[in-house]
């Protein structure tokens, strides 16, 4: 092996272990590697009980996400090169209970995505027969950056808020909900603000913005909250002055 780097890896299973620690391996420097690729050699050359996730190797799936070095990134993307001369700390995720070594258990997150609708809910369904729902460019335009989430969860992990108010929503959850909410062909606005107007919706955001500065997709999770707290905000104002007190 001519150049090499030293992986520091954390590892945690909860069936043998009291507590998390880190365990070395040394492996190949090439330049054209990701940490994935390294984490792949270890597993197949080094030690077979790593466990870790990671699929497409292309920022597609989202799988891949840990903390690089103390930042959470995607190991598909992160290339050894960039962590020449030093030991690279590899952690799962932070804010997140570890399932397995590098792997976390993402089920919090889900349950919250699943309360937030993630899904087109038509005012009416339309037939076969009338043809497909119609958008304009501009319409398309007010969701597509949203729509691009892979739900990696690196936002969940760079999120200070996160770290004391594990009830908060969060950015992922709270962006996808507002990419459905600005899609021309939903209705289902009133129905995700049971969540996103709450007090643990949009209002425990308290706009720091690492979110959006570690999303490897410009999904720009901040920008999303604030702008349903303007909606919220509506709809609180509207509750209040208009007959019947319905927004
Ligand atoms: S908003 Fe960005 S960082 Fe957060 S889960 Fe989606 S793609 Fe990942």
């Amino acid at each position: 092996m001519s150049e090499t780097l030293t992986l520091r890896v954390l590892r945690y299973d909860p069936d043998r272990d009291t507590e998390p620690r880190t365990q070395d391996y040394t492996v190949p420097l090439r330049d054209e590697w990701v940490v994935l690729d390294a984490l792949a050699y270890v597993k197949d050359e080094l030690d077979p009980t790593l466990a870790y996730r990671g699929s497409c190797h292309m920022a597609l799936c989202g799988s891949c996400g840990m903390m690089i070095d103390r930042q959470p990134k995607l190991a598909c993307h992160t290339f050894l090169r960039d962590y020449r001369g030093k030991v690279l700390l590899i952690e799962p995720l932070d804010h997140f209970p570890i399932e397995r070594d590098l792997i976390v258990d993402q089920d919090g997150f889900l349950e919250k995505l699943a309360s937030l609708y993630p899904y087109l809910i038509a005012e009416h369904e339309r037939t076969v027969e009338q043809g497909e729902y119609r958008q304009l460019p501009t319409e398309l335009a007010k969701f597509r950056p949203f729509a691009q989430c892979i739900n990696c969860l690196l936002c969940y992990a760079a999120c200070p808020q996160m770290a004391i108010n594990p009830d908060f929503a969060g950015p992922a959850a709270l962006a996808l909900a507002h990419r459905y909410n600005q899609d021309s062909r939903d209705a289902g606005e009133l129905a995700r603000a049971e969540v996103t107007d709450s007090p643990h919706g949009v209002w425990d955001c308290t706009f720091v913005g690492a979110c959006s500065t570690v999303c490897p997709k410009q999904v720009d999770p901040a920008a999303a909250i604030q702008q349903t707290k303007i909606s919220a905000s509506y709809r609180w104002l509207k509750a209040r002055l208009l007959p019947g007190g319905k927004p």
